[in-house]
């Protein structure tokens, strides 16, 4: 991935204490190291470990519970009603170690998340052993987390601090969106986000209610609104950014903000298509999120990339826009780089953590190898992958978790099921 594209045969990686001690030709690992363990792939591709840059993994509980509604319908009616009853810390942990089994199985070694008892989550990626940016999330409305802003901003701080030396883990401050949260909110948000220097991650001009919300109650669209209240900047991330225009997206541009696109979601609540190609032309970070399983319904990122590329093409009538390369950039280092932790990871590099998906070129689909990031993105599934490490440890090992006890998840699922039957749509 960096500093362009690369793709080296024949090569081996080279691990230790839980970093990428180097990257040369396998010819010439033997003589240079006494390995302790050695796995062999001759078929295959390792790729750094994909980022989720979107995401609420607790929601896989509730995947499948309401489909086919537009956002504010399926929140309102659906989402809303079901949380208020069911979410709370063990539910959390649940849901989030289902979605880290889904996306460790996908290759996706490292996820963005927003929900509510985000302690439980944080619990729940170290348990699975992954590599998670846990969101401070608040927002306006009293849930069964917490009763009013401060509450949010306390229980988010103490959770930041009780895990803020776990090397797994960042933290972002998560605003959930512009119509849920007050200007206010916004400012001591953005005074915790200047002082703990952490990324902003918010639902962003994700649908044209929200901006003729916006218009109507505060007389400018949800960005200008950011912007006067200066939130706008290095450390955005903008959650679908779906309906932008050209000087929204120079806005972007010029204060070096991230995009969290996320084709799936967008299509199944028809919220529209963000402009990819416009974005990337500007030299807008976009990285790439799934969203929650409730709005997906896969926590799946080798849907996502080719979903993106082909979306890019479609929106902008041109096929060259979002090539192989950068669906795969936008999987990985983009995604690292909005979370500011692209030191640590989104490439295969000596001194970055080792968080790497191995992939099987094995199988027709596979075959032939012309371009090696052309089956990545466009023939490749998440079926593919075979093999998964974050910070040097196998979590994944021919498609056989080693950290997460499937029975006992299975278990808790099956619970978790019957707790939610009745709130499903007819
Ligand atoms: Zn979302």
């Amino acid at each position: 991935m960096e500093p362009g594209p690369a793709v080296l045969a024949d090569h081996s990686v080279v691990l230790k204490d839980g970093r990428i001690e180097a990257v040369m030709p396998t010819a010439a690992v033997e003589p240079a190291y006494a390995a302790a363990r050695r796995v062999s792939l001759p078929r295959h591709a390792v790729i750094p470990g994909l980022i989720n840059l979107h995401t609420h993994a607790a929601m896989s509980l509730m995947r499948g519970l309401a489909d086919d509604l537009p956002l504010m319908v399926w929140l309102k009616n659906h989402i809303w009603p079901a949380e208020a009853k069911h979410v709370s810390p063990d539910f959390v942990y649940d849901g989030t170690r289902l979605a880290c089994a889904e996306m460790l199985a996908g290759g996706i070694t490292c996820f963005s998340d927003m929900y509510y008892f985000p302690e439980s989550s944080a619990r729940a990626a170290l348990d699975c052993g992954m590599r998670a940016a846990i969101g401070l999330i608040a927002i306006d409305l009293p849930t069964q987390y917490a009763s009013d802003p401060d509450d949010y901003l306390v229980k988010g701080l103490a959770m930041r601090d009780a895990y803020r030396d776990q090397p797994l883990l960042s933290f972002c401050m998560a605003p959930h969106a512009p119509y849920t949260v007050s200007d206010p909110l916004f400012g001591r948000i953005r005074t915790m986000a200047d002082e703990l220097d952490l990324p902003v991650h918010i639902h962003l001009h994700e649908t044209r209610e929200e901006i003729e919300a916006s218009l109507a109650q505060y007389r400018v669209r949800p960005l200008e609104r950011l912007q006067a209240l200066g939130i706008v900047g290095p450390r955005l991330i903008a959650v679908h950014g779906v309906h932008m225009s050209d000087a929204e997206l120079d806005t972007l541009a010029k204060f070096g903000c991230s995009v969290a696109h996320c084709p799936s979601s967008n299509l199944k609540l028809a919220s529209g298509f963000a402009r990819v190609a416009s974005m990337l032309e500007r030299g807008i970070n976009v990285g790439l999120g799934t969203d929650g399983a409730a709005s997906n319904n896969r926590l799946d990122l080798f849907l996502e990339m080719r979903t993106a590329a082909l979306l890019a093409k479609a929106v902008s009538g041109d096929p060259e826009a979002m090539p192989a390369y950068q669906a795969l950039r936008a999987a990985t280092i983009n995604g690292a780089r909005a979370l500011g932790i692209d030191g640590l990871t989104g490439s295969i590099e000596p001194g970055k953590a080792a968080d790497l998906c191995a992939v099987s070129l094995n199988g027709p689909e596979m075959a032939p190898q012309h371009s090696i990031l052309s089956q990545l993105v466009y023939a490749a599934g998440r079926e593919n992958v075979t093999h998964v490490w974050v910070a040097g440890r196998l979590l994944l090992g021919d498609g056989a978790f080693t950290a997460i006890d499937q029975r006992d998840l299975d278990k808790r699922i099956g619970l978790w099921q019957n707790e939610l039957t009745g709130e499903s749509a007819p």
